[in-house]
C-alpha cells in the first residue's frame, strides 16, 4: 500500500519530480533512494497568498511500484446482438455506445455531421468565409459540441456515476494520464479529436456501427412505442432509441413538439463573451507581472447576483480563442476554447445570467413549450444583424460596456472572422444589459483591473444550457409517455459540460439494457 502525502511548494519545485520525491522522502524520515515511485495523484494552484503555491498530493510506493491501472476495459463482440439507435455523437451519446457495448448490445450511432477530420474542413470555412454547413460546425459532428472546445473534465455532478472510471475512458482511447490527478483537468482542442476518433475505432471493432451524414428527422412511433427512427427516406428499427442530440438540435425539439411527445420549457442562462489580455488575468490572479514557465495560464471563476439573479462566468478557456458557434447561417454565437498548451495571448470566458421563463412568457400562447428557444434564436438574430455577414460579431470594450458608453474602436480579439463596434445594451433585453452590466462592475471589484478598455465583450453567448427539457421517468430514465424512448445529455436538459453529458450517457445505456431485458416494458 502506498503511502500519501501532501505538500506545498513553489511552482518549480511541483513542476520537478527529482525535487518533490527528495522532499517527499524528507517528511518521510526515509532516504530518496528507498522511493521506488512518486506518484502525483491530485494537483492543485493556491493563489490566495502573494507567493503562489501548488498543492501536491503524492503517493509514495517504497521498494516497488504499483501494479497496472485498477479500471479494466472489457468491450466484447457485439455484432449480431440486440440493436439499440444512438442518435448524435457527442460524450452523452458515445458514454452510452460504450456501456452499451460492455452491455453486450449493439449500438448504431447515427450522427447528422462529418468524422473529425472533415469536420475540421467545415470548421475552417466558417473561420474563412463565414460559411455555416448546418450539420458540421462547432456543435454538430464527431464528438458533438466538446471536441472543438478546452475539453474540461470538471464536473459538479461527480456523484451521478463513476467520474474516476469516465476518465480513465478518455485516458484509455488517449487523454493524456494527468488528467487523472489534475484539481481541474483539461484536454485540449489539438486532443480532443483523436480521443473522439479512438472510441469510434473501439465501437466498430466490437460490432457496433457508426453512421455520419445521417441526420434523424423522425421517430417511428408505434402506438406508445418508439421502434426506431427515420433518417430522411432510412428507417431504422431498434429495440430502443437514444436521444443524445446536444441542445443545439433545434430541429430535434420541434420534430418532437409536432409529433406530440411532451416538452417542458425551462430556465437557462445567456449573454456574451468577455475577453482579456491572458497576462493581464495572470496578474490579478498571480499578483505578479509574469507568471513565469511553472504556472499554467491562470483562470477565475466568478457569481455574482444582481437585480435577483445570479451572473456568472461559465467556460473559462485560459490561453484560448473565441469562436463561431453558430449552426446556422443567419445567427450569430460565440463560445470559446483552448489548446492543450493554453498558451494564445487571451483570456475568455463566458458571462452569462439566467433568463426565466416569465422572462419568455410572451412568447408561450405562440411558441409553447418552445417558447425559450424562440427567445434565444431573436437574440441570435438580433446579433447577427448587428455584425453583418461572415460572422463578424458585435462587441464592445467592457469598460465601455459597464459606463453605457459607446466605444469608438475595439482591440484585437482572438475571434478569427472579425468584430463591430457595437453598443450591446441597446440590444439585449434589458434585464439581461443591466445584470451583466452590474455583474462585471462587481467583479471588477473583486479582481482588480478586470474592468478595462483593453478587454472585451462579444455577443452573443446563447448556447449555455437547453431552454426545453424532454422529461424522463425518475425510474427508467424514459419519456413518461413513450416507451423505448431515452432522452440523454445536455439536449434532454439532464446535463451540462463533457463529463456530466458522459456519466448521463452511461446511466441511460444501463436503464436501456433494463428495459429491454425486461421485454421492453
Ligand atoms: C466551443 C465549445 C466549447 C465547450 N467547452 C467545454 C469545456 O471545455 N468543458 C465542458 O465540460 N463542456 C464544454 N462545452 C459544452 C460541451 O461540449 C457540451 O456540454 C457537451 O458536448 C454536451 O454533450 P452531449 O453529448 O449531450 O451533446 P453534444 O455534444 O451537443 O452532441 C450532440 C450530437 O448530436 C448530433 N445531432 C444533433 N442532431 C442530430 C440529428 N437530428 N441526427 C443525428 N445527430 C444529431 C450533433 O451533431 C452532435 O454531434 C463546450 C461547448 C462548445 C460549443
Amino acid at each position: 500500500m502506498p503511502q500519501t502525502i501532501t505538500i506545498q511548494l513553489s511552482p518549480r519545485e511541483a513542476a520537478d519530480p527529482e525535487i518533490y520525491t527528495s522532499l517527499a522522502a524528507r517528511r518521510l524520515g526515509i532516504r530518496r533512494s528507498e522511493i521506488a515511485l512518486a506518484r502525483v495523484v491530485k494537483r492543485s494552484i493556491d493563489a490566495r497568498q502573494r507567493n503562489v503555491k501548488v498543492n501536491l498530493s503524492i503517493e509514495i510506493y517504497i521498494d516497488r511500484e504499483p501494479q497496472p491501472a485498477p479500471v479494466h476495459f472489457d468491450y466484447p463482440d457485439v455484432s449480431g446482438r440486440t440493436e439499440v439507435v444512438i442518435v448524435g455523437s457527442g460524450p452523452a451519446g458515445l458514454f452510452a455506445a460504450l456501456r452499451l457495448i460492455e452491455l453486450g448490445y449493439k449500438p448504431i450511432v447515427l450522427e447528422r455531421g462529418r468524422d473529425v477530420s472533415a469536420r475540421k474542413r467545415d470548421i475552417a470555412q466558417i473561420n474563412r468565409n463565414g460559411d455555416i454547413d448546418p450539420d458540421s460546425n462547432y456543435a454538430f459532428g464527431e464528438g458533438g459540441a466538446g471536441t472543438f472546445s478546452d475539453g474540461k473534465l470538471f464536473t459538479r455532478s461527480k456523484k451521478r456515476g463513476d467520474y474516476n472510471k469516465a476518465l480513465q475512458t478518455l485516458v484509455y482511447h488517449g487523454a493524456i494520464p494527468d488528467i487523472l490527478f489534475e484539481a481541474h483537468p483539461h484536454i485540449g482542442t489539438d486532443r480532443l479529436p483523436r480521443i473522439m476518433t479512438n472510441v469510434r475505432q473501439t465501437i466498430l471493432a466490437s460490432g457496433g456501427e457508426f453512421l455520419f451524414d445521417s441526420r434523424v428527422t423522425g421517430l417511428i412511433i408505434k402506438g406508445d412505442r418508439v421502434e426506431g427512427v427515420e433518417c430522411g427516406d432510412r428507417r431504422i428499427e431498434a429495440a430502443a432509441v437514444v436521444l443524445a442530440t446536444g441542445h443545439s438540435a433545434r430541429d430535434i425539439y420541434r420534430m418532437l413538439y409536432t409529433n406530440g411527445v411532451r416538452l417542458e420549457a425551462k430556465a437557462f442562462a445567456m449573454g456574451v463573451r468577455i475577453e482579456h489580455p491572458q497576462a493581464l488575468i495572470d496578474s490579478i490572479q498571480y499578483h505578479c507581472r509574469e507568471r513565469g514557465e511553472y504556472l499554467p495560464a491562470a483562470s477565475y471563476s466568478l457569481v455574482c447576483q444582481q437585480f435577483g439573479r445570479g451572473v456568472y462566468s461559465f467556460c473559462m478557456c485560459p490561453g484560448g480563442f473565441i469562436v463561431p458557434a453558430m449552426t446556422e447561417q443567419w445567427q450569430s454565437v460565440v463560445n470559446g476554447m483552448s489548446p492543450s498548451g493554453r498558451n494564445s495571448v487571451f483570456a475568455n470566458s463566458g458571462l452569462v445570467t439566467e433568463v426565466r421563463t416569465e422572462d419568455y412568457a410572451h412568447l408561450r400562447e405562440r411558441f409553447g413549450e418552445l417558447a425559450g428557444l424562440e427567445y434565444q434564436e431573436q437574440l441570435e438574430r438580433l446579433a447577427r444583424e448587428q455584425g453583418g455577414d461572415k460572422q463578424i460579431a458585435p462587441a464592445q470594450r467592457v469598460a465601455d460596456f459597464v459606463a453605457g458608453r459607446r466605444s469608438t474602436s475595439i482591440p484585437r480579439t482572438s475571434y478569427i472572422p472579425g468584430t463591430v463596434a457595437s453598443e450591446l445594451s441597446s440590444w439585449l433585453p434589458p434585464f439581461m444589459g443591466e445584470a451583466l452590466r452590474a455583474g462585471i462592475g462587481h467583479f471588477g471589484r473583486r479582481m482588480k483591473g478586470f474592468v478595462t478598455n483593453d478587454a472585451v465583450v462579444l455577443g452573443v453567448e446563447s448556447r449555455t444550457s437547453s431552454p426545453v427539457r424532454i422529461p424522463r421517468d425518475g425510474e427508467s430514465l424514459m419519456h413518461p409517455e413513450t416507451l423505448g424512448l431515452f432522452p440523454a445529455g445536455e439536449g434532454a436538459g439532464y446535463a451540462g459540460g463533457i463529463i456530466s453529458a458522459a456519466l448521463d450517457g452511461e446511466r441511460i445505456a444501463d436503464k436501456v439494457a433494463e428495459y429491454i431485458s425486461r421485454g421492453r416494458k
